[in-house]
């Protein structure tokens, strides 16, 4: 039967996930990924319980079990006075079967990878861009597959979410990440992180935290900045990064680390509108297709996470192929509320720690006055979900 093959386009860690939720549901998968190589930027990610409850029941827990580092806080420093502001817990929300995760893309990817090229159910093909779809006998004909439904899991540029729906274009939202890493020996015991630090600073900000087993840092650093190309990873030259973070208005520690790195990418920070349409009929959008958005909720990936689980209990209900445009719209009824939340959250977030002057020492009081266990609770209503 048609609707028991479901395509995908792009094998990130949207694509690659939704394909092992559906195999894992009865369903036959084909891939299709325009890289050689599934090779993510060497950089880090946070993978808090909501998603890594997902992937631990798709059975990943053993594959990355020892590559992760599993911090129990985040301190938020304020660049002002080079002091934490306060610390959040993160073992409040963590659970056995859902903890939080610091992990190397590379390694996420690579066992994600493992387990879809594993799978008797799932083809990857690699190095093929998706090829267009054309309405079928029962389906959708996409190349040489007949299909029940074409998932676009293809990034923030998505050549599926183009041809669907050609007036929803990314937005370049001024901002640039800066990313690099470096070992964690290379740092003075001093410095190096255990957990997250979040460093809010005068337009800028720092993520830095440990992943591959605690061997490596990860550093993000976010500044204002002209657009790059769209999807580029360019180089960044440290001695400009040395100046944004100027020792003006940034403590030495926080500097120091920045200076560790050796080699830095630059990522333009592109978002797809909230609220636009994620299905047409066979057709469905997934992960940054849908709804790229800023980093600062550290749940881009997350919410790619969720959007898989999702579409995969939303297909199974389906009897037969007329079924599947009506299960691709629950989809997307279901999904589109939460992540338009984290979205708008997301943007509220990076506002609040770029703010500079006495908006900053307002902001410091007030995050002190709410204290660690209602900043904590904050995001219960992320972290708790469950399919
Ligand atoms: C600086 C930064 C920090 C972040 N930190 C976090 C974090 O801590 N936690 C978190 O949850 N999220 C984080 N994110 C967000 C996260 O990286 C993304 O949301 C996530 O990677 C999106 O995954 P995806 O599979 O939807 O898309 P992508 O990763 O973009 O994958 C798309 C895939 O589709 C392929 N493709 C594209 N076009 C085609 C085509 N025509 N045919 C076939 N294949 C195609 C691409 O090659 C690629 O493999 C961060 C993002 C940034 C920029």
């Amino acid at each position: 039967m048609t609707s028991r093959t479901i395509v995908i386009a792009g094998a990130g860690i949207g694509g690659l996930t939704a394909a092992l939720a559906l195999a894992a549901r009865g369903f036959r998968v084909t891939i299709f990924e325009k890289a050689e190589r599934l090779e993510e930027a060497g950089a880090g990610l946070q993978l808090a319980p909501n998603a890594s409850r997902i992937l631990v029941g798709l059975g990943l827990a053993p594959a990355l079990a020892p590559h992760v580092v599993t911090p129990d806080s985040v301190s938020i420093r304020t660049a002002r006075s080079g002091g934490e502001v306060i610390r959040v817990s993160l073992a409040a929300s963590a659970r056995p079967d859902a903890p939080y995760w610091l992990v190397h893309r590379a390694d996420l990817q690579g066992a994600l990878q493992a387990a879809v090229q594993s799978h008797p159910a799932i083809e990857l093909r690699l190095a093929t861009p998706v090829p267009d779809a054309r309405a079928g006998r029962d389906g959708l004909v996409i190349g040489d597959t007949e299909a029940g439904a074409l998932i676009g899991a293809d990034g923030a540029w998505s050549k599926v979410r183009a041809a669907a729906f050609p007036d929803i274009q990314p937005q370049f939202s001024g901002l640039i990440a800066w990313r690099g890493t470096c070992d964690a020996a290379s740092l003075p015991q001093s410095l190096r992180p255990t957990g997250v630090q979040l460093w809010m600073g005068p337009q800028a900000h720092l993520v830095i935290y440990p992943m591959s087993a605690g061997q490596r840092i990860n550093l993000v650093a976010i500044v204002g900045g002209a657009p790059l190309p769209p999807g580029s990873n360019a180089p960044g030259a440290g001695d400009e990064l040395d100046a944004l973070f100027s020792r003006a208005r940034w403590p030495s520690s926080a500097r120091d680390t920045i200076a560790a790195v050796n080699q830095w990418s630059r990522w333009p920070l592109y978002t797809i509108p909230d609220g636009g349409a994620w299905h047409s009929g066979r057709v469905a959008l997934l992960g940054d297709a849908a709804h790229a958005m800023l980093p600062f909720a550290a749940q881009g990936a997350a919410m790619a996470i969720e959007d898989a689980a999702v579409l995969a209990q939303s297909l199974c209900t389906t009897r037969d192929d007329r079924g599947i445009p009506a299960a691709l719209a629950h989809y997307a009824a279901l999904r589109m509320p939460r992540v338009t939340r984290v979205q708008r959250i997301a943007r509220q977030q990076g506002r609040i720690y770029h703010l500079h002057g006495p908006m900053a020492l307002a902001r410091d009081s007030a995050m002190r006055l709410l204290g660690p266990q209602r900043l904590t609770a904050r995001q219960d209503w992320i972290y708790d979900w469950k399919l």
